[in-house]
């Protein structure tokens, strides 16, 4: 990436120190760091606008209403939703999934035998909600399995298809543990044909990957801000249009109503019938600025550069003896490994005390590790900013760790 020294100077906190060492940043799958754009907008917003919204007729309430309202706008051309009224913020992935399964569970659309499909890939986010949704209707949940190299059995899911009562199937598009992408295009046609609703986790995926949801041809998807280079607390489900206008509300409250007596409540058209309460109005206007910063790189950009800087960490760290690759040679963003008789947990903590920050433990999939006989990996995942320096600064750090744990 050619102005990657600017893009570097955009963040504050890559100058910081860790001890003596520079901070080497490898845990973005978990949460990126912010530039100072969205530093600067959420600033803005908390000095010059700060209100809240939709309620107020001075002058502050409808100024921070227009600009999270143009908040929506961005995220929905960022998406290709066909509209704002598509896009429901959130707090984030796992508010985004809860809000769905819930919705859908109190909708009457799922009933007993009905069938809820979702991978062996799953964060735990995307597992849980839907477990609670088969307990409160009787359905029953069905998970794709995955073969050795961490891609899914295709030949598993296209049967579950076939036996029928497939209501709903809810995937990850890039795995956070593996790093596994997903064919989330066919296999949404192949459950759509077979008259599912279709969700995509794009958590992981919205930081490397342009998302048409048009095109996507899904009825639901979510995804966090913060591993958008936006605050924590925000995020976005978006739904098809008429899948929201059809659904119940989850949560009621302020702003999510049309009417309301002590005898009987009308609601809002959606987004508004999803978002009770006082919503992340700085958030909001934060992603948005986090949309433009990426919008201005380049997404195709930084998945080129990341992919690069992640092959070669691969190849840097393919000589330590015992060293185990998890996923398939194409993932994407993360980069999981153990090494034979080390734990993850005293290499990652070897690794900190040189400044390189990474993941190590279950990431929130305790099924794919229970899959895999462990206990969890040692993961790098990578961001813009990312550079080869990191790069060198993983490999020394991994070999100088491995030597003093054997
Ligand atoms: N799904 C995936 C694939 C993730 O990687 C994560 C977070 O790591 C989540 C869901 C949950 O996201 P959040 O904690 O932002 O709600």
């Amino acid at each position: 990436m050619n102005d990657l020294a600017s893009i570097r100077s955009a963040f504050p906190i890559l100058d910081r120190k860790v001890g003596a060492n520079r901070l080497v940043y490898l845990d973005n799958a978990a949460t990126t760091q912010k530039p100072l754009k969205v530093l600067e907008a959420s600033r803005h917003y908390y000095e010059s606008l700060n209100a809240n919204i939709h309620r107020g007729t001075h002058h502050l309430a409808r100024a921070a209403t227009d600009a999270f309202e143009a908040a929506r706008g961005t995220v929905a051309r960022h998406l290709n939703a066909t509209s704002p009224e598509e896009i429901i913020f959130t707090s984030g992935t796992t508010a985004g999934i809860n809000l769905a399964a819930s919705s859908l569970a109190l909708s009457g659309r799922i009933t007993e035998g009905d069938v809820v499909l979702i991978s062996a890939l799953e964060h735990h986010s995307n597992i849980v909600p839907w477990q609670m949704l088969c307990q409160r209707t009787g359905a029953q949940l069905k998970v794709i399995p995955c073969h050795d190299d961490g891609t899914l059995d295709q030949s598993r899911f296209h049967q579950w298809l076939a036996e029928g009562r497939v209501r709903v199937m809810a995937i990850t598009w890039i795995s956070n543990a593996f790093g596994t992408v997903n064919p989330v295009g066919q296999m949404t046609q192949a459950a759509r044909d077979a008259g599912a609703l279709v969700l995509i986790d794009a958590a992981q995926a919205a930081p490397h990957i342009g998302i048409d949801v048009v095109g996507l041809g899904a009825d639901l998807l979510v995804f966090s801000g913060h591993k958008l280079y936006a605050p924590t607390g925000i995020g976005v489900l978006w739904g098809r249009r008429d899948l929201l206008e059809s659904l119940p509300p989850w949560q009621g409250g302020g702003e999510m109503i049309r009417e309301v007596t002590f005898e009987h409540t009308t609601y809002n058209d959606p987004p508004f019938k999803f978002e009770a309460g006082t919503p992340n109005i700085e958030g909001a206007i934060a992603l948005a600025a986090a949309v433009d910063f990426v919008n201005d790189i380049g997404l195709d950009a930084i998945h080129a550069h990341e992919s690069l800087l992640m092959r070669a960490a691969e190849s840097a760290l393919t000589d330590i003896d015992g060293i185990r690759f998890f996923g398939p040679a194409d993932r994407s963003g993360s980069l999981s490994f153990l090494v034979d008789g080390i734990h993850p947990y005293d290499l990652g903590t070897l690794m900190d005390q040189r400044g390189v920050a990474v993941r190590t433990g279950h990431h929130c999939c305790q099924p794919l590790m229970a899959r895999f006989g462990i206990s969890g990996t040692v993961r790098a995942s990578f961001a813009v900013y990312n550079d080869t320096s990191d790069v060198e600064a993983i490999a020394d750090a991994v070999a100088r760790s491995v030597k003093m744990l054997r």
